[in-house]
């Protein structure tokens, strides 16, 4: 039989795209329109409403870049359509065909405000449910296209001081439309059968019989009558249609879905309207399709919606309750998941839980993170403790190296605990539920031969938007369909439910999960890093004496002001604002929420610090640090040790303790470093450390996300001309680095261990990195990096492609490398990125380099990022074994806070054995007045340890991470303090109950 193919698909395609898609809308009424400009921020309808609006011309320009533009429309509906068909409005507001989400979308409002429904580019409709006179609001938001079809430009658009105010959109329709039905079933029966014919192998029986039946389609289609031959039509296709999906085909759970980032090339106040246009649009969709469910995480974005537009927010609830709706993940947002602290982990939970809780009674056991870059190896624990037992992420599939062996597999963390875990292997968090998506599903699978099922999130994301009808009905039809995939709406817990049935022995993965991508997110937009850093530490600070003094001098606990501050703190924790993927706009709100932060926090430590210590003039300090004699103590400052720092004839200098002797060049780099105590040079002879080190810096992609391995090739040559002087106890060193200057200052720390450096950077650059280097003397395999309650060792050497990917990573308070019996750490109070390798000088020596990430300056999505003066503060200790990392870390990053007072103060609370650390200590959450104690062991060993408490108290127990009960946890009322045999990196919170 001759058939030419390459004719018969054009043939459809173009029936399908000029004929059948028009053919559905059987008539249309443009609408009188009016429009008022805001000129500024948004307002609530109420404003609105009352505005003066003025004609507008179909086909005019509208919206200025982040402006809102209200449109009325107003017409008439022709009492013939009643009955015919759906009726509905028909928006285009100057779309492109691209992905929602990027640009302009508007809300549709009811004359008395209700929201009916989001218009969007691939989603232009609203139903109409009134006959005769209508008349409806648009609330327009001119967002503008930042990301322009991702090609990477810098764009003036991503600050409104310098986005311009030329309108950006041409407002092409507002019409009322009258739908067919059957004409667009055929069209969804069409088009299913279509792409699905796509993704089959061109020899394959289904894939001819189907485009033959299309092209009987084609033939018998009458483009002037079209409903007269509809049924017709149909017919043609229903046999194709009930062909059943093979007996061993993959199962989809199609997970109705609207990633929507909290902030990225938007500010977070758009993200409350793009929250609203999402869930109006799923409400939508809700009430025309009753097998459609919706999951939605973020318990900040419900918290937006139900402040901003409180009648959406109690149809929500009842879609809850109705289990439509479905809430996800129990965090504050879809946060960061390497750079944050472990407490700040918990926190996301604690705070979304409890949220999830109070608005709607639900609470989720899926952590959903599906867009984060990359999982800390201490995430397991903190899952599972917070009551978790499911995660699902997508993110891993956008490495550039390697690929993840496994789906659906126990992830297993650096202390040993295990979560089940899937990587949708549809390999996106916005599938359209086409062919492709199911095919390239169905085809990756890892876990094919003994799991059934995976998870396909659909809906447009990123920037909102959610499911379409489109979606929802080719989905329907593919729940059993010859050559493909089966479609089961469906939701993360039930897949989870199945998978635990047909797994029991899923594959293991091991440790972190590193992200082969975005390697240059620890890195950029450091203030927003250093706020973050900054907040947590205050938190910190802030809820131990605030618990200190509540239990010792009575004073009241400040729930509410913490939680205010913890929640700014998790906000900007989110996966695009604390990695400075962010336009400019969100990243000065950043730090303008850290400042807040930081002013609440500082109120609390200094009212309870003056509760505890009383009004006197003595001279004290208090210690947030939980490692060392002292623990959280308020007591007078321990006097500094003697130094010695002196300029050397060469123009270097030498700084001296009697721990330390450090000498530096006419560069004011350290080419000695000697640990007096052990008697060992820590230096690789001849080669200095504390280089500054500046590379181009210009990624293929993704120029705020990415460091790329090429920029090692690419070093610019530093002209040597420092100036070293010593300035009372400091060395201080100004030098040129490219277009910009630093200035390091050196110095020994009050005990005379550590050698502190503090950098000023004026950072001039433009696609530049900054890196300073330690090459030091120990020769190890392995570095270790601190991460959330532990730390990871990783490879120095690069044997093997997944180590030779990681060529950059992060590290939260300290690196950490050693030889039996001798290390050093290098503590970092201000960022997150650090690479390592081996050093060797033939025939004189060996070692390791570690070396931190200072600074980038990349173009998009922000031009400016960085480039302004910034500040590090770092330090080098000789330690013997890597709890000395440990306290290192915590001493440069909560630094001792000087006060006056009448008395001291001793801990409140204080662990016996010396790698078990208190990380936390606060009130509990629920109002009881409850001590909380949180400890970790933070050196990967199994130890034994006593809590004691330094009041009076009637009991303890072990809680979990949200401070709840646990089954079968004795109760302790011994007076010797309460024992804790802990595994090792194992997190433990206690609750005791005071008697004061
Ligand atoms: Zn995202």
């Amino acid at each position: 039989m001759h058939v030419n193919h390459t004719q018969q698909h054009a043939r459809i395609a173009r029936f399908l795209r000029d004929v059948l898609d028009p053919a559905r809308i059987l008539d249309r009424v443009a609408l009188d329109t009016e429009h008022w400009a805001v000129g500024g921020e948004p307002v609530p309808f109420s404003a609105a409403r009352e505005a003066a609006y003025s004609p507008f011309v179909v086909g005019s320009p509208w919206g200025s870049a982040w402006d809102t533009v209200w449109f009325r429309i107003r017409g008439t509906v022709p009492a013939s359509w009643q009955g015919s068909g759906a009726i509905e409005l028909l928006v285009d507001l100057g779309y492109t065909d691209r992905l929602p989400g990027f640009q302009a979308e508007g809300t549709v409002y009811t004359t008395d405000g209700h929201i009916v429904k989001g218009l969007e580019p691939l989603n232009r409709h609203a139903p109409v449910t009134t006959t005769g006179a209508i008349e409806y609001y648009i609330e327009a938001a001119a967002n503008p296209n930042i990301a322009d079809g991702f090609q990477f430009r810098a764009t003036t658009l991503g600050r409104k001081e310098t986005a311009g105010d030329a309108p950006l959109y041409v407002a092409r329709s507002f019409d009322v439309v009258l739908r067919d039905h059957a004409l667009s079933a055929l069209w969804w029966d069409a088009t299913t059968l279509f792409d699905l014919a796509q993704q089959l192998p061109d020899e394959s029986v289904r894939r001819a019989r189907i485009l033959e039946s299309l092209s009987r389609v084609v033939d018998v289609f009458d483009a002037s009558n079209p409903r007269g031959g509809v049924d017709a039509a149909r017919a043609v296709l229903a046999p194709e249609l009930v062909a059943p999906a093979a007996a061993s085909a993959h199962t989809a759970i199609a997970v109705g879905h609207a990633h929507l980032d909290s902030a990225w090339l938007w500010p977070t106040r758009e993200t409350v309207r793009k929250f609203a246009r999402t869930l109006s649009n799923v409400l939508d969709l809700i009430n025309e399709y009753e097998d459609f469910r919706f999951v939605a995480s973020s318990a900040q974005q419900y918290a937006w919606v139900e402040e901003n537009y409180p009648e959406l927010f109690a149809r929500v609830k009842r879609a809850v309750a109705a289990g439509r709706i479905v809430p996800i993940g129990n965090m504050w947002v879809e946060s960061d998941a390497t750079m944050i602290g472990g407490e700040s982990m918990i926190r996301q939970f604690a705070q979304g839980t409890r949220y999830f809780a109070n608005a709607f009674g639900v609470t989720s056991n899926i952590v959903w993170l599906p867009d984060s870059f990359g999982f800390s190896g201490a995430l397991p624990q903190i899952f599972r403790g917070v009551g978790a037992t499911g995660f699902v992420t997508q993110k891993l599939s956008w490495g550039d190296t390697n690929r993840m062996p496994h789906h659906t597999f126990a992830w297993e963390g650096i202390d040993g605990t295990r979560i089940l875990t899937h990587f949708p292997p549809v390999d996106s968090y916005m599938s359209d539920l086409g062919a492709a998506d199911l095919a390239r599903a169905e085809r990756q699978f890892a876990e094919k031969s003994i799991s059934s099922q995976s998870i396909v999130p659909f809906g447009w994301g990123d920037g909102g938007g959610g499911p379409t009808r489109d979606m929802i009905e080719g989905g329907r039809r593919k729940s059993t369909l010859e050559g493909s995939p089966k479609v089961v709406f469906g939701t993360p817990a039930e897949f989870f439910e199945t998978v635990r049935r047909e797994l029991v022995d899923p594959p293991v993965w091991s440790g972190e999960m590193y992200l082969e991508l975005h390697r240059g997110v620890f890195t950029t937009q450091v203030r927003t890093k250093q706020g973050n850093r900054r907040s947590e530490a205050l938190l910190h600070e802030a809820e131990l004496w605030a618990a200190t003094a509540a239990v010792r001098a009575g004073a009241a606990y400040p729930h509410a002001e913490l939680d205010v501050a913890w929640q700014l703190t998790l906000l900007n924790q989110f996966h695009d604002i604390l990695p400075g993927t962010a336009i400019g706009w969100v990243h000065e709100e950043a730090e303008r929420a850290h400042a807040r932060v930081a002013s609440i926090a500082h109120g609390i430590i200094e009212s309870s610090l003056r509760a505890l210590t009383g009004d006197g003039d003595r001279e004290l300090v208090a210690h947030p640090t939980p490692r060392g004699p002292r623990g959280f103590s308020i007591i007078e400052p321990d006097p500094r040790a003697p130094v010695e720092v002196m300029s050397e004839p060469d123009g270097g200098a030498t700084l001296r303790s009697e721990q330390l002797l450090v000498r530096l060049n006419a560069n004011g780099e350290i080419t000695s470093l000697i640990d007096r105590e052990q008697g060992r040079e820590l230096l690789v002879p001849g080669v200095p450390a504390a280089a500054l080190q500046l590379f181009h810096d210009r990624p293929s992609q993704w120029d705020a996300w990415d460091i790329e391995e090429h920029y090692r090739r690419t070093p610019i040559a530093l002209d040597d001309d420092a100036t070293v002087d010593v300035v009372g106890t400091t060395v201080e060193v100004d030098r040129v680095v490219g277009d910009s200057r630093a200035s390091l200052r050196w110095s020994l720390s009050g005990d005379g261990s550590s050698l502190e450096l503090d950098i000023t950077v004026d950072w001039r650059e433009d696609e530049k990195l900054l890196k300073i280097a330690f090459p030091v003397g120990l020769l190890a395999d392995r570095t270790a990096a601190e991460t959330q309650f532990g730390h990871v060792w990783r490879s120095v050497h690069t044997n093997t492609s997944w180590e030779a990917a990681r060529y950059e990573s992060v590290a939260h308070r300290w690196v950490y490398v050693e030889e039996p019996g001798q290390g050093i750490v290098i503590a970092n109070a201000s960022s997150y990125g650090w690479d390592t390798k081996r050093v060797v000088v033939d025939g004189r020596g060996v070692g390791t380099q570690l070396r931190a990430t200072l600074l980038r300056a990349p173009r998009f999505p922000d031009p400016l990022a960085d480039r302004a003066e910034q500040r590090f503060r770092l330090s080098l200790r000789p330690v013997t074994h890597v709890g000395g990392a440990v306290a290192e870390g915590y001493r440069l990053s909560r630094p001792v806070r000087p006060l006056r007072g009448a008395s001291s103060v001793e801990p409140l609370v204080q662990v016996s054995e010396g790698s078990v650390v208190v990380e936390t200590l606060k009130l509990a959450d629920d109002g009881s007045g409850d001590l909380i104690v949180r400890l970790y062991e933070s050196e990967g060993r199994a130890s034994s340890a006593t809590l004691t408490v330094d009041v009076p108290w009637e009991s303890a127990r072990r809680v979990d991470l949200l401070e709840r009960d646990i089954e079968g946890e004795a109760v302790i009322r011994s007076r010797a303090g309460v024992p804790l045999s802990v595994r090792p990196f194992e997190i433990v919170t206690v609750r005791i109950l005071t008697a004061c």
